[in-house]
C-alpha cells in the first residue's frame, strides 16, 4: 500500500481530528465543514484543509466533509481498526494511574501487560492488568507480539530498562521519565515529561496571560 508522508505536527493532530469526528458520528451529522471543525478542534480552518490536503481531496466545496467517509479515513490511518497491545514497565504512582486510565477513550490501545522490579507488585493483577517480574519481560513481550512500552521507572534506571526493552525488539518508547533515553535510529521515543509540561504551562501564563502565541497562531504545532 503506498504510504503518504506526512508532516509531524499533522500527524499529532489526526487523534484530534478522529475524536471528534466520532462524536459527530454517533451523534448522527453526516456532514461537517472545515469551519465547523475548526472551532471544535481549535485548529484554524486553513490548517485543517491543509491537513487533509494530505490525504487527497477528501472534502467538496459548498458541502464540507462526509462525517463517515472522514473517520473510516482516519480509522484506517490511525490503525484504529485494530488494537494494539502496549506494556507498562514501572507500577508506581504514575504507572498505577497509567493502568487504571488505560486508554479508555480508544479501542484500539491497551495496556495488556505490566512490569516490575518490585517482588510484592510483580505477579499480581492490577487494575486488571497482570504484572510480570523483570526477569520475564522479553519473553513477555514476544510472546505477546508487544512493541510499545510505556516507561515509569524511576529516572536511575530508565536508560537501563530502555536497553532491555529495545532488546527485546520494542520499536517504540512512552518516556514519562524527564530524562532523554537513547535508542536505536530504528527506535522511537515519544516524551511526555508532565513536569515541564506544567511548568510550560505556567510560564506562558505568567508572560502572556491567556493568549500565549499558540492560540493568536494556531497553524504551528
Ligand atoms: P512515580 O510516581 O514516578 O511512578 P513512585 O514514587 O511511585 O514513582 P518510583 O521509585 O519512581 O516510584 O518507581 C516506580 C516504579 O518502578 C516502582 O513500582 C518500582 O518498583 C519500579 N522500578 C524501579 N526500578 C525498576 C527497574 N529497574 N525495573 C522495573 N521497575 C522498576
Amino acid at each position: 500500500m503506498a504510504e503518504t508522508k506526512i508532516p509531524k505536527a499533522t500527524a499529532k493532530r489526526l487523534p484530534i481530528y478522529y475524536r471528534y469526528l466520532n462524536i459527530l458520528f454517533n451523534a448522527g451529522k453526516q456532514r461537517v465543514s472545515s469551519t465547523e471543525l475548526s472551532e471544535a478542534v481549535q485548529v484554524d480552518s486553513a490548517t485543517i484543509r491543509r491537513d487533509f490536503s494530505y490525504f487527497g481531496a477528501l472534502g467538496k466545496r459548498g458541502y464540507g466533509y462526509d462525517v463517515e467517509n472522514l473517520l473510516n479515513f482516519f480509522k484506517k490511518t490511525l490503525n484504529q481498526d485494530r488494537l494494539t497491545n502496549v506494556a507498562l514497565i514501572g507500577v508506581g504512582n504514575l504507572g498505577h494511574a497509567l493502568l487504571n486510565y488505560n486508554f479508555q477513550q480508544t479501542n484500539s490501545v491497551r495496556i495488556s501487560a505490566a512490569f516490575d522490579i518490585n517482588k510484592d507488585i510483580a505477579n499480581t493483577i492490577q487494575s486488571g492488568v497482570p504484572v510480570y517480574p523483570m526477569a520475564e519481560m522479553k519473553k513477555q513481550l514476544q510472546v505477546q507480539q508487544i512493541n510499545v512500552a510505556i516507561l515509569t521507572v524511576p529516572i536511575e534506571d530508565a536508560q537501563k530498562v530502555t536497553d532491555e526493552l529495545v532488546s527485546a525488539g520494542v520499536k517504540g518508547v512512552m518516556n514519562f521519565t524527564p530524562i532523554r533515553i537513547s535508542v536505536p535510529s530504528t527506535v522511537r521515543v515519544q516524551n511526555v515529561d508532565l513536569a515541564n509540561e506544567l511548568q510550560t504551562l505556567i510560564y506562558f501564563l505568567d508572560h502572556y496571560g491567556s493568549e500565549t502565541p499558540e492560540t493568536k497562531n494556531s497553524t504551528q504545532a
